[in-house]
């Protein structure tokens, strides 16, 4: 499904329809490049979460765990990850294979470790505020 947007008041409806989409699918990934949405996407889709807490990419660490209404939501960023052993020393498969909410940027530097089912996010910048989404599910 591909969803177009023309500023951040269509955020909600977008995550709505994710949500919808997913399933109950568990495992987001957000492609896109630096600056398309991906955290200020994921800010929006945390509160059809449930979240109340405040939602920024992790700074310090890789991931943010949040407390939503009916799961925990684990946010990766994986930007800054130096190699794979540092996934390993994260635990990361206790967050994917723990029955949390797992929503990952940048999901392309982990590649090898990704579950075999997610819901795909690819955000692209159409103008400065107009943005287009492409839901897919593996
Ligand atoms: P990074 O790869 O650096 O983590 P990102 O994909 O997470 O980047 P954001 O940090 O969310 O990107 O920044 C997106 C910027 O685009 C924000 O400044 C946001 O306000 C702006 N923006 C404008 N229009 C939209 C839109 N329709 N949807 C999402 N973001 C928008
Ligand atoms: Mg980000």
């Amino acid at each position: 499904m591909e969803i177009q947007i023309n500023g951040l008041t269509e955020l909600p409806d977008v995550a709505n329809k994710l949500l919808a989409f997913a399933g109950g699918e568990r495992i987001f990934l957000f492609d896109g490049e630096m600056g398309a949405g991906k955290t200020t996407f994921i800010k929006t889709f945390c509160k059809v979460l449930g979240v109340e807490d405040s939602v920024s990419s992790p700074t310090y660490s890789i991931v943010n765990e949040y407390v939503g209404e009916n799961d925990t939501v684990y946010h990766f960023d994986f930007y800054r990850i130096k190699n794979i052993q540092e996934a390993y020393d994260l635990g990361y498969e206790e967050y994917f294979y723990g029955g949390g909410i797992c929503l990952i940027e940048w999901p392309e530097r982990i590649e090898e470790l990704l579950p075999e089912h997610y819901i795909k996010v690819e955000i692209s910048i159409l103008s400065e505020s107009g943005r287009s989404f492409k839901l897919t599910k593996n």
